[in-house]
């Protein structure tokens, strides 16, 4: 008989898990080399979980040597895709086994909500592993359409060693948008988590290794990312930085990554989305609900969150009204609650910060409709109530910057063109969403909007077989698909003289 995965259970098991926390190099597990730590604090009670290495330059040189000895050994960078391929498939099987484990350490990382972790984090994780192993051996190179007397093959190698750093809010899934496409392509790895969510990175770690991925091919340090992240941005003998976080670091990197030794670097970073109702949506009950749910879905720790809501000022209010009841809804519980939509906010320097963002809300002149308040404080944890404000001018410091928390913005508009210049001011670009029954205001707008991903008529779609980034200063490359397997090569052309 299959176990009631209920409340009690979670708590139950969250009691006895055993925490990773030992850095993964070259297929050892160690600390750090000064042995310094961190603590891994629950944002759901604040309780130490476990003790993290807290790395610096020194571990990075032993990663980056333990990677780069394994990239030039050839030993996973010229096996056969096929051979890669089912290595990577064996990954993904495990990461699959293992998923009550890496949702409850995820939850408990970074306060996410237990439904969420298992039902979005780690299929999405086996889908993305899985997806580009399958993709590896059906990839061809090309010939190019040269005179006879020549041959000229244009192919694609693998950048050699290349470094991730990626964020907090979805730290499985963001790690395997960088992973999947790295290791298929046949580089060596190293991994930095968030210092705020090093839990199931090294995890990761140790079932790569499980699932026969070489010693050295993939490698996981954490830290800070002063002093563990830069010297990876910084080092000469890294080839590739893939990053995902906030744009002010992003920017950072990308100078540091131009200064050291031109590495390849690609960063995705923040937004601030619009998310545009007009009068003729084909269902204003449905869109309220998905705008609820698009900026307050995984505590509005999303950088597609939904962020801004323009509503044409003629259903501005009733339409309001419907958004504010679906985020009654949505109220902070325990994340270890099967129940509980809206978890707790990852640490209370965020908390804290999304707190001081509602603060320039309310003395910036906007109207607070619901929430602006901590909740849950009994519990020791770092909750929001889901929190909207209305009567929103876009100059607002609230709607121009990046909250990264449950505070939604709304902004009247009265005509498509005042609409799409709304949209389009702000520094960021990375997702939009209109709603609408004309097509051809479908595909005008649409158009017009300058984002990576667009959707009409739903909110936050996605897949692994469509790419997923920013326009603007919302970053540069792309995660998902084909297109992503691009960052971690170089493009060779190869010219052979047949005349001789
Ligand atoms: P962050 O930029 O603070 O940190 C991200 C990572 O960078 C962490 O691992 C951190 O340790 C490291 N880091 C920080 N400073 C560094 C430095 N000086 N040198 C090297 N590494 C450094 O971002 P965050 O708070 O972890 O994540 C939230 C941000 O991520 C938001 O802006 C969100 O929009 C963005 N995000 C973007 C996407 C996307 O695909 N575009 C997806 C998820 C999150």
């Amino acid at each position: 008989m299959s176990e009631i995965k209920n409340k009690a259970f979670w708590q139950e098991k969250a009691q006895r898990t055993e925490f990773p926390n030992q850095i993964i190099i070259n297929g050892e597990f160690k600390s750090s080399v000064t042995g310094e730590t961190f603590p891994c604090v629950s944002p759901i009670d604040g309780r130490v979980l476990t003790n993290i290495p807290a790395c610096n330059q020194a571990d990075v040189e032993l990663a980056v040597t333990a990677a780069r000895n394994a990239f030039e050994s050839g030993c996973w960078s010229e096996l056969p895709p096929g051979v890669r391929k089912s290595k990577l498939l064996k990954f993904a099987d495990l990461i699959q086994k293992h998923g009550d484990e890496l949702a409850l350490l995820e939850t408990l990382d970074m306060g996410k909500p237990i439904g969420d972790s298992l039902a979005v984090d780690i299929p999405a994780t086996v889908r993305c592993i899985r997806w580009n192993a399958e993709a590896v051996d059906k990839i061809y190179d090309e010939v190019a359409p040269t005179s006879p007397k020549e041959l000229g093959l244009v192919t694609r190698d693998p950048l050699g060693v290349v470094a991730a750093i990626v964020p907090w809010n979805f730290p499985l899934i963001m790690a395997a948008w960088k992973i999947g496409p790295a290791l298929a392509t046949g580089n060596s790895v190293i991994l930095k988590p968030s210092e705020k969510s090093p839990l199931t990175a090294l995890k990761l770690g140790e079932l790569a290794l499980e699932a026969g991925i070489p010693a050295g091919v993939f490698n996981v340090i954490t830290g800070l990312g002063k002093e563990a992240g830069e010297p990876l941005a910084t080092h000469m003998d890294i080839d590739g930085l893939v990053f995902t976080g906030s744009t002010a670091v992003g920017k950072h990197l990308l100078a540091l990554g131009a200064q050291s030794n031109m590495k390849r670097t690609f960063v995705e970073c923040g937004g601030k989305s619009p998310n545009i109702v007009f009068p003729d949506a084909p269902d204003l009950d449905t869109a309220a609900k998905a705008s609820a749910v698009g900026i307050f879905f995984n505590q509005g720790e999303v950088c597609t969150a939904g962020s801004r809501l323009l509503v044409h000022n003629s259903i501005k209010k009733e339409f309001v009204e419907k958004v504010i009841n679906a985020a009654k809804t949505m109220q902070p519980g325990d994340p270890l609650d099967p129940e509980t939509s809206l978890g707790a906010m990852v640490d209370k320097a965020q908390m804290q910060r999304v707190l001081s963002y509602i603060e320039t809300g309310k003395s910036g002149g906007a109207t607070l409709s619901c929430g602006g308040v901590q909740a849950l404080e009994k519990t020791g944890g770092f909750y929001i109530e889901p929190t909207v404000f209305d009567n929103v001018d876009n100059k607002m410091t609230i709607a121009q910057e990046e909250i990264f928390g449950p505070v939604l913005s709304v902004i009247g508009f009265d005509t498509e063109e005042e609409a799409i210049a709304i949209a389009n001011d702000t520094d960021y670009g990375l997702a939009a969403a209109l709603w609408t029954t004309d097509l051809a205001r479908a595909h005008r707008v649409s158009r017009k909007l300058r984002a990576g991903s667009v959707w009409v008529n739903y909110y936050d779609a996605g897949d692994m077989t469509a790419p997923f980034g920013g326009f603007k200063q919302s970053g540069n490359g792309r995660d998902k698909s084909l297109h992503a397997l691009e960052k971690y090569t170089e493009l060779k052309a190869t010219w052979m003289n047949l005349d001789y």
